[in-house]
């Protein structure tokens, strides 16, 4: 966001300030009439006919709302352009710059390749024969680069493949066996994360930070590499779902963000929401309240070597454990002793 923001607010081209992309935004598509046209000149003009895409618009993006998502200011601004004719002694951070310049190229190159015509795959297998054994490959054939011409994603797991033809004789350099075991799906990070929550439709860009930050400061992730629930957040979890199944899901969330959308856009009015989800609600609570199994942490006659606070034994799923009584302000857990020789 500081790179976008820098971009924003402009770079020196030939001693003019020029903010080279429009403000930030990542969850329209919309983009204005006149830089659609001038990219449509720009790509025919430097890539062919052929290589013209569409500009599609789904309904509800409604022309009154004039929010453009994010893209170059100007079409002819490329990202070699901005690079020769920026006014170098304007530079003050160079690390920086060629950061900026970096977000600068994809964020040019998605969107020429957004209205640039799709390219065409052509999924193939191909089974070589040796000794009465089958050996087969998969792949793909690329047939017209379209798009692929100015933007490609870095992880296309594809593998490109030569043209063969029926009856071929491939002589092979080396044969390797490779052993290979299923590994289970890798843990989130904030930036899977926050792409998997795009895709259900969930959150807004603007709430992606505070959602991960809410989790981690009340202490149900940590966060290093990836997102590890902990021990309590697992519990938390359990019990939501136990007794809030209908409201913490995925549907009912989507469909709530597609309902205040339209609450904003005035198509839809906001009490008969608030009376639906109340309805629902009530019962849920006061059912809660009465059934949900509480778990009162025992106290122990040790402080918390952090804040002075007394320490608890709390339990969670995998057995119980010791931890601060400050809990979340402070997260101190006791670790297990490790065990003596004697
Ligand atoms: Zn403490």
């Amino acid at each position: 966001m500081m790179l976008a923001q820098y971009l924003y607010e402009g770079i020196d081209i030939k001693g003019e300030t020029t903010g080279i992309i429009t403000y930030m935004r990542t969850d329209v598509t919309r983009l204005s009439n006149e830089f659609v046209d001038a990219a449509m000149m720009h790509i025919q003009k430097n890539y062919g006919a052929q290589y013209l895409g569409k500009y599609q618009t789904t309904k509800d993006q409604n022309a009154q709302d004039a929010h453009e998502g994010i893209r170059p200011t100007n079409v002819l601004h490329t990202p070699e352009y901005v690079k020769a004719n920026v006014d170098v002694s304007s530079i003050k951070d160079e690390k920086l710059f060629e950061d900026a310049m970096k977000l600068y190229a994809r964020i040019y190159g998605r969107t020429l390749a957004s209205l640039m015509a799709p390219a065409i795959l052509e999924h193939t297998k191909v089974t070589f024969t040796s000794n009465h054994h089958d050996f087969n490959m998969k792949g793909v054939r690329l047939l017209f680069d379209g798009f692929l011409k100015v933007y490609e994603e870095s992880k296309n797991k594809d593998v490109l493949l030569p043209k063969f033809h029926q009856g071929d004789t491939i002589t092979m350099d080396a044969i390797v066996s490779i052993e290979k075991q299923t590994q289970p799906k890798p843990r989130y990070n904030e930036a899977s994360m926050i792409k998997k929550l795009d895709e259900l439709g969930i959150g807004r860009p603007s709430t992606y930070a505070s959602i991960i930050k809410t989790l981690i400061e009340r202490g149900y992730v940590t966060k290093e590499k990836n997102l590890q629930p902990t021990d309590q957040g697992i519990l938390t979890s359990d019990e939501l779902d136990k007794f809030f199944k209908d409201i913490i899901n995925i549907d009912y969330t989507a469909e709530m963000e597609s309902n205040l959308d339209k609450v904003s856009e005035g198509n839809y009015d906001k009490l008969s929401i608030l009376k639906t989800f109340y309805e629902m609600f009530i019962p849920m609570i006061e059912n809660a309240k009465v059934n949900m199994k509480k778990i009162q942490p025992v106290m122990l006659d040790e402080t918390c070597p952090r804040c002075g606070s007394q320490l608890v034994i709390r339990k969670s799923k995998y057995g119980e454990f010791i931890a601060c009584s400050g809990f979340p302000k402070c997260r101190y857990i006791k670790k297990e002793e490790a065990p003596t020789d004697s």
